[in-house]
């Protein structure tokens, strides 16, 4: 009974501290624009596709294949903390035994994977530690990202050992007791051999140590993930399935620009919707992103993949997709609070555009979409680039020169070329000349 107490105890200040931090995290969501979600079957084989069958990761065959098989193992391991939840609550004792087969099977495959996935992060913590692999280095990837990435790493390691700690001693339990074990455990027998000669006594307090710490863990490591890139753990998945369906190089016109163009064409044109001006063209900070952004920000995994490929940063230019989203997560975090104390009003003299991220990294993006094709949670870097380029011209007149120019031209020229309109058919008068003679 005591068990139960202190276990459902622990439960319930887990579960609140990870409902205030949701809280917190979802309220920053109420302050971006809204954006509809259309095409549902399309998105769920997307979802199944990107995010279940991991298709994207394996562009990086060896790596790819060890991370999908750290998520398909995470997704079978789910079952086996569901079963402890369920018996820290009941003080039963692999509750979900009734199951039979299927519980045999899943109890097995979880051996083998927990197994798979400490082999993984091993490799995975190698060569963070030791190897210079350089698509984890880059301005934005700050000694704390490094220290994020290799705790996490860490929590996974400890408990992956626990699991086969709890499964090799539960088996050791039932061996001394002469209880038959409930479900299958390949890979906890195996190391069953090594453990033989302890005391009962000593078997039973392992047991119930790695029990405990690989609960303990759990929770704790569902309070930490928010605070951490590896929140991807949650939010990929939905975050595939809100991702860009429309094809990657698709831009999408500004409805209020739209309008405009299309009332000067023809004032007694009529519009369905809201007709209300917008409060900005573009974006300029958190609070003008739409929730697909901030979505894809709160999902960005750090991995670099995006950067890797980015022609503007392999030239040596300053932009770094990966810091456009890095930057998107970390300004709503420092301004967020300030929104839901003060409203969305709220203003710390910064903003995205301009405090985080520069004209300089904006102007150099060729938009060549690389960074969302390589992207393995689907993220659209570019159309976020686009939205900020497109305040810098509307709000603050504030485009290259190149590009004024360019503007200037489709003023009064009607072309982008420096020529008048009406010596658009000069080119032609030659040919007509000469077929005349
Ligand atoms: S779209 Fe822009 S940010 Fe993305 S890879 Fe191309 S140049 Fe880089
Ligand atoms: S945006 Fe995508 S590819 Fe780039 S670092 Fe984040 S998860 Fe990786």
């Amino acid at each position: 009974m005591l068990k139960q107490i202190l276990f459902a105890f622990a439960l319930v200040i887990t579960l609140a501290v990870f409902a205030w931090t949701m809280r917190n995290i979802f309220k920053y969501f109420s302050f971006t624009k809204k954006l509809p979600l259309k095409q549902i079957p399309e998105r769920i084989r997307m979802t199944l596709k990107v995010a279940i069958g991991q298709s994207k990761i394996f562009r990086f065959p060896l790596m790819g294949l060890l991370h999908a098989l750290v998520f398909w193992g995470f997704l079978v391991i789910l079952f086996g903390s569901i079963e402890m939840v369920i018996d820290g609550l009941a003080g039963s004792e692999r509750a979900l035994s009734v199951l039979g087969p299927v519980y045999d099977f899943l109890m097995a495959t979880g051996d083998i994977f927990a197994a798979i996935i400490l082999v993984a992060i091993v490799i995975f913590l190698f060569r963070r530690l030791f190897m210079h692999i350089n698509r984890f280095y880059g301005t934005e990837m700050k000694p704390v990202s490094k220290a994020d990435a290799n705790l996490a790493l860490t929590f996974i390691l400890l408990l992956m050992v626990s699991l086969l700690g709890m499964n090799t001693f539960y088996l050791l339990e039932c061996a001394f007791s002469g209880n038959k074990p409930e479900g299958v455990f390949p890979v906890s027998r195996l190391l069953y051999g090594l453990f033989e000669g302890m005391s009962p006594a000593s078997i039973h307090f392992w047991h119930e140590f790695n029990w405990w710490f690989h609960i303990l863990l759990i929770f704790a490591f569902a309070n930490v993930l928010p605070y951490s890139k590896h929140f991807h753990v949650f939010m990929s998945v939905p975050n595939v399935f809100v991702s860009r369906v429309s094809p990657l190089g698709y831009v999408e016109n500004m409805d209020s620009i739209t309008r405009e163009v299309k009332l000067m064409l023809d004032p007694q044109a009529v519009f369905d919707g809201d007709a209300a001006p917008p409060s900005r063209f573009g974006v300029a900070d958190v609070e003008d992103i739409h929730w697909v952004n901030y979505m894809n920000a709160l999902s960005c995994t750090e991995c670099g993949r995006c950067t890797s490929v980015c022609p503007a940063n392999i030239t040596g230019k300053l932009l770094s997709p990966r810091k456009i989203m890095m930057d998107t997560r970390a300004r709503m975090k420092e301004k967020g609070p300030g929104m839901i104390k003060k409203g969305v009003d709220f203003s710390d003299g910064k903003s995205l555009n301009g405090s985080y991220i520069t004209e300089e990294e904006l102007w150099a993006c060729t938009m060549c979409n690389a960074c969302a094709q390589e992207c393995p949670v689907n993220i659209h870097q570019p159309s976020l680039i686009l939205d900020m380029r497109r305040y810098l011209v509307l709000e603050k007149s504030a485009a290259p020169a190149g590009l004024n120019t360019v503007f200037a031209n489709i003023e009064n020229n009607g072309a982008p070329w420096q020529f008048s309109p009406h010596d658009r058919m000069k080119w032609a008068e030659e040919l007509y000349m000469n077929e005349t003679h």
